[in-house]
């Protein structure tokens, strides 16, 4: 039989790499709290429904990268693609509308997407997510923008390129369509595969679309900015200027749409050079319909979404620091046979005074047990043999600086906590 491995595009996070993620999630929550959001922990699956109208039929996550299946009651479920539709959902059933308004949330967690894996594209995936829910406040846009930037900082990312755009809303975006519409018409045979079926379903996907030839053509593509509503431009004018206030750089992209139906008026991205292909670390926007598309009352809304192990790959590349790395301070090394099990007592002791502290439980030599403590980065070691069982001490090694001194047992823990 052959052994079973992890479904394509999944991975196993392993010690040397989650120790980096708890990092970037306790400097989340740090930022999050800062400006005052609070941790909200959502579940990874919902009723399809709430995706399928929510993001948009047509969109690609909805048409191709769900995980949906149905359940023993033949309920139709589907494994969460993001976030945002079940935070609307979460506010609308706790009824949060008598809540303070705006409504601050975050939350971090795995997003399934069934599509093409590669660098830094996984079908599991984890976001960090962040939405203020009830205000239409052109400020709060710029506040949610500020807190992925904050978070970027803190973690110490360099060379971001905030890109910034409007998408409209329902009442200015019909009319953009058409114009997108006239004009790709014209370039119909040029257009690849994908955009062609995009043209009357989705005209305004063709703008971000990565193939070559449509990139060319779309560079004369109308932009959208001299089609908004005067609320859509008033509201985009307004996001800039507190954009600048912050003195937040900014590119202005008329080819950002993003992949998700639900945005209105504002959209934004963050882009790393550092990526590759995936160069976005994160993506958001405002989305005052989506509420109403789940069946909910008008509830305006902005936030985003961050790809947890793309921050982490540009971290690793641009080196910046994760913290100190989980180690041990002292590793208990018996001598002999008798000393083997008093070792695990005097490790549950060490414990609890605080201390990190471990041992051997394969009866190997001391020389490997040594090496066991310099692998796990431990600080000291302590020895215990029937010498020191029978004089009630330990003979505690400090391996940084190689000083070895024998004291009573009882005040192991102090001394390695003084020196720690
Ligand atoms: P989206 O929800 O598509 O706007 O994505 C928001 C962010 O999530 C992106 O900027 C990425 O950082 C991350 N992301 C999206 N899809 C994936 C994926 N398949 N694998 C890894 N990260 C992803």
């Amino acid at each position: 039989m052959s052994t079973i491995t992890a479904p394509r595009g999944v991975r196993d996070i392993l010690p040397e790499e989650s120790w980096k993620w708890a990092h970037v999630l306790s400097a989340t929550g740090k930022i999050a709290y800062a400006h005052s959001y609070r941790e909200i922990h959502l579940p990874v699956f919902e009723q399809t429904d709430l995706f399928s109208r929510g993001i948009g039929e047509t969109t690609d996550v909805v048409e191709k990268e769900m995980y949906t299946f149905l359940d023993r009651g033949k309920r139709s479920l589907t494994l969460r693609p993001e976030a945002t539709a079940s935070m609307v959902r979460a506010y609308l059933q706790n009824k949060m509308q008598s809540d303070q308004q705006p409504v601050k949330l975050w939350c971090a967690g795995p997003m399934f997407r069934y599509e093409r894996p590669q660098k830094g594209r996984y079908r599991q995936f984890w976001q960090i997510d962040v939405e203020a829910l009830g205000s239409d406040n052109p400020l709060v846009d710029v506040e949610v923008i500020s807190v992925a930037l904050a978070l970027f900082e803190d973690l110490g990312l360099s060379n971001l390129d905030v890109v910034i755009n409007s998408v409209g809303c329902p009442a200015c975006r019909p009319a953009y369509r058409e114009e997108l519409q006239t004009y790709f018409s014209d370039h119909i045979d040029e257009l690849c595969e994908t955009c062609k079926s995009r043209l009357h379903r989705n005209p305004l996907r063709i703008l971000d679309c990565k193939n070559e030839r449509c990139r060319e053509i779309t560079e004369n593509a109308p932009d959208i900015y001299s089609s908004l509503c005067q609320e859509c431009r008033v509201h985009f004018d307004a996001v800039l200027d507190g954009l600048r206030m912050l003195g937040i750089h900014f590119h202005l992209d008329k080819r950002l749409v993003r992949g998700l139906d639900y945005y209105t008026k504002t959209a934004f991205e963050v882009l790393s050079g550092e990526l590759g292909a995936q160069n976005a670390v994160c993506g958001g926007g405002r989305y005052d319909n989506l509420s109403e598309a789940v069946g909910g009352p008008h509830l305006p809304g902005v936030g985003f979404a961050a790809g947890l192990e793309r921050i982490v790959l540009i971290m690793e590349q641009q080196q910046c620091s994760f913290g100190r790395k989980p180690s041990i301070d002292i590793y208990v090394v018996s001598a002999d046979e008798t000393s083997r099990k008093e070792a695990f007592s005097l490790v549950t002791e060490l414990r609890k005074n605080g201390l990190k502290a471990d041992l051997d439980f394969l009866d190997r030599s001391m020389k490997a047990q040594f090496k066991s403590a310099v692998s796990k980065e431990s600080k000291f070691t302590c020895i215990l043999g029937e010498s020191e069982i029978s004089e009630g001490t330990v003979t505690l090694k400090d391996l940084r600086t190689g000083e070895q001194v024998a004291v009573p047992r009882q005040e192991a823990a102090s001394y390695v906590l003084s020196r720690i």
